[in-house]
């Protein structure tokens, strides 16, 4: 009892100072307990002011100033600020059926998709994600505009529209194709094969409204074409991307399973690294020195290598890939980890259902990291890797009011972050009480 004494004097302190009539249109949330990702701390009750879509402050215990309106979580609840998924493709969804999804959908019916899926991750708990690779032409951009002109439920879109690629590389978008049926992709098409293609896919991309830019530098798991792993770019090609990319104030994140190619996209200067299978003892220096960001995706290794042990799941042309590739990602996860490599949270959702994004905080856990290190990747780290940090990662005066609760204490059972039941995005509540 004469512990909490001070901590409640202070509070009333505060409460005093704030005059009623400031209160007004403020939302008071009362956390039972509250992570600050900024401190790497787990706090006790904590209300956060909410006025529009800004946090104005965060004050220990709970309290309603006059004039607010109080939003009670149940006790056990922890608050998060909202979480970000640094690897989405919203506008598809891996099945039996999708790889001949290319010849059947129109983008309407793949912008109808994306809704849904975007819906669904909010809904999660992801209030912000990295949009790497569309299907449909421009989908993405329409769904991220959609979204912020409160028209559909989704979270904060950042977009890469298509991803970069090629010819016959991971994201050609005519891969497996008879030949002569559809026309050869070149530069607006995402598909490059010169210094000069390099250049002119960017500036596209800045045309048509993207807001950073991908790249496949190496083979893929799920791509029609045999190699998961070879590089796909030139040192030459991947440096033109990322200098022309900066012109337009892009960052360029660089899907890579094999070696080589990633050696290649670090020294090419991109932001991040996505998947990183093969990535080593050599590579993690190299990752650390140029400042490279690393986005596991250890669940859509998880994912594609349980499909791949059925029959029929995927074309004959992808199994041994996925069976080779996708087991490998959580030991590398962990090596990087313990070495120092800096890690930011992605799950690449969509090659496995939308919705299952927060398994990932498990894997990770499993791989070796620490859970407030896995929450700090999914929050602070992620704000860091999109040049964010003003406005997103952490719960605190002047930031967006992206706030979501857990039934009970993730850094005691990092199980509950798949049980998000709080959602609020820019001071609307999606989900909850
Ligand atoms: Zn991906």
């Amino acid at each position: 009892m004469k512990a909490a004494l001070p901590y409640c004097a202070l509070g009333l302190a505060l409460l005093a100072a704030l005059p009623a009539v400031a209160a007004d249109g403020v939302t008071a949330l009362h956390c039972p307990a509250l992570v600050d990702t900024a401190a790497g701390k787990l706090l006790g009750a904590s209300t956060v002011l909410i006025e529009g879509n800004r946090v104005r402050e965060v004050r220990p215990g709970l309290v309603t100033p006059d004039g607010a309106k109080a939003i009670d979580l149940p006790a056990g609840s922890t608050c998060l600020p909202g979480l970000m998924d640094m690897h989405t493709h919203l506008t598809s969804e891996t099945s039996r059926d999708s790889y001949s999804e290319g010849f059947r959908l129109n983008d309407a019916d793949i912008a109808f998709k994306g809704a849904v899926f975007a819906e669904r991750t909010l809904l999660a708990g992801f209030t912000t994600v990295r949009d790497l690779g569309e299907s449909g032409n421009g989908v993405s951009v329409s769904l991220r505009n959609a979204v912020n002109q409160g028209m559909l439920k989704g979270p904060r879109i950042f977009t890469a529209g298509k991803s970069i690629a090629s010819t016959g590389g991971h994201a050609d978008p005519t891969n497996g194709a008879k030949r002569g049926l559809l026309p050869d992709p070149g530069p607006e098409e995402g598909v490059i094969n010169s210094v000069d293609d390099a250049r002119k896919a960017v500036r596209q991309h800045y045309k048509d409204s993207a807001d950073l830019i991908k790249i496949t530098a190496t083979g893929g798991v799920l791509s029609y074409a045999k190699s998961s792993d070879n590089p796909q770019f030139t040192v030459e090609e991947i440096k033109a991307i990322v200098d022309t990319a900066k012109d337009y104030g892009f960052t360029v994140a660089a899907h890579a399973h094999g070696k080589e190619g990633m050696r290649r996209a670090i020294l090419g200067g991109v932001s991040s690294i996505e998947h990183g299978t093969q990535m080593d003892a050599e590579l993690f220096p190299l990752m650390k020195q140029h400042g490279t960001w690393y986005v596991p995706t250890i669940i859509a290794g998880a994912f594609v290598s349980e499909k791949a042990a059925q029959p029929g799941y995927y074309p004959e042309i992808v199994r041994p890939k996925a069976l080779a590739i996708g087991p490998k990602i959580k030991g590398t996860a962990g090596a990087a980890y313990k070495a120092g490599v800096k890690i930011a949270f992605g799950t690449d959702a969509g090659v496995f259902p939308h919705g299952q994004n927060a398994r990932e905080f498990e894997l990770m856990v499993e791989a070796g990291m620490p859970a407030m290190f896995t929450l700090q990747a999914a929050t602070t780290h992620a704000a860091e890797l999109l040049g964010q940090s003003n406005d997103l990662g952490s719960i605190a005066a002047g930031k967006f009011a992206d706030v979501v609760a857990v039934p009970g204490n993730p850094l005691e059972d990092i199980g509950v972050m798949k049980k998000v039941n709080f959602v609020m995005k820019d001071g609307v509540v999606y989900r909850g009480p």
